[in-house]
């Protein structure tokens, strides 16, 4: 048996005003799921006031303090990070996505919790500097002394980029997602070109992650099966429906933070509007994601075009450090050359479906003129 589908949570859930909460709630709770803490980390009190739980929730909670001894405060966090199960656990109505924000915004700034910056080479160059030999995986404490040397990272989940200046709203959303695993070095074999990746740790025995094993198995261990709640976040978010698109949808931003000098990422900046940008790399970065990509790709253009931005004719620019980000189902990687940016794909029929697009678009919209023009 299984539990209800994201169709089905679609059906069941139809209110805009709830939807949108739900979307801001799992997006924060993400972020929360994906970042890095060490293992002295303690769970700050307004970021559990700012999640209130479900009668469903808190009997979960008050059964993981009883029976498991979970402490109080990493119970309600836990139950909080999970969601939901066949109910939510999480009372949508009722939690406050501003304060969670906040909250979150505020722990990045004092660095609690972490996310690399893995745009240009401040992490491959530091790798290289702390670790001699290669190394597929590094300690929790090995991530942290990594992490404490190189600047916040630049995501977007949802609505929320993270960044420097802590947690702000976009007017659009982005799935521009971390992930532990994170190219970092070359290998010592002289003919191997890729960059290979090492994974990050968080701290495992951070309390909030050394009890988690308790709630898991709990979970697993109800005859209840779970319901697709992330399937509704992706339904939500149109997720499904941009995976096949062909533009627009690669993620622009590493193009931006691998490709571009720190002046001509200045003068993009200035282009979209932040009439007098300042800050390094990651400062400046912090600031596209405001922008849609379609906005992005369109001022990069007429600075290339321009000749502000200078491409020389053959020259292709492609990110390096975050050329594993890639989007949807042609893995789109974003590229500049000397007439702008295109979005390139691996798949070759790919240029056959858009060849054809492209001529369904301008012959076939019904114009019987245009249909002959064709013939
Ligand atoms: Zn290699």
């Amino acid at each position: 048996m299984s539990g209800a589908s994201a169709e089905q949570l679609l059906g069941k859930h139809q209110g805009e005003d709830w939807r949108a909460r739900f979307l801001d709630i799992s997006d924060l709770i993400e972020i929360l799921r994906d970042c890095i803490i060490d293992d002295e980390y303690t769970i700050p009190d307004d970021l559990n006031e700012a999640i209130i739980l479900t009668s469903r929730g808190n009997a979960l909670k008050s059964r993981l303090i009883r029976k498991e001894e979970v402490p109080a405060k990493e119970a309600h966090l836990m139950c909080a990070l999970t969601l939901g199960h066949d109910e939510l656990f999480v009372d949508i109505e009722a939690t406050d996505p501003k304060a969670l924000s906040s909250s979150i915004g505020r722990q990045l700034r004092d660095g609690a919790i972490r996310f690399p910056f893995i745009y240009s080479r401040d992490l491959y160059d530091l790798f290289a500097d702390l670790f001699e030999e290669e190394k597929d995986y590094l300690s929790s404490e090995e991530t942290m002394r990594l992490l404490q040397a190189i600047p916040c990272g630049v995501f977007q989940y949802g609505r929320y980029i993270i960044g420097p200046s802590g947690l702000t709203e976009a007017q659009s959303g982005r799935a521009l997602r971390f992930s532990k695993r994170v190219p970092a070095f070359h290998c010592s074999d002289p003919v191997c070109r890729d960059l290979h990746s090492v994974v990050f740790s968080t701290g495992h025995n951070a309390e909030i992650n050394s009890q988690q094993h308790k709630l898991v198995r709990y979970l697993e261990s109800l005859e209840t099966p779970e319901a697709d709640w992330t399937g509704l976040a992706m339904e939500l978010n149109n997720l499904s429906e941009t995976h096949f698109g062909d533009h627009w949808i690669a993620p622009m931003v590493t193009l931006l933070g691998d490709c571009l000098g720190l002046e001509e990422l200045r003068t993009l900046i200035a282009e979209l509007g932040d009439s007098q940008p300042i800050g390094e790399r990651p400062e400046l970065l912090e600031m596209a994601p405001w922008h849609s990509d379609q906005t992005i790709a369109a001022a990069l253009d007429k600075l290339v075009l321009a000749g502000e931005i200078v491409v020389p004719e053959g020259e292709v620019r492609a990110p390096i450090s975050t050329g594993h980000l890639r989007s949807g189902a042609y893995r789109l990687q974003p590229q500049l050359g000397s007439q702008g940016v295109r979005f390139v794909s691996g798949d070759p029929g790919l240029p056959t479906l858009r060849q054809r697009e492209l001529i369904r678009k301008l012959y076939l919209s019904g114009n019987d003129d245009d249909r002959h023009e064709l013939d």
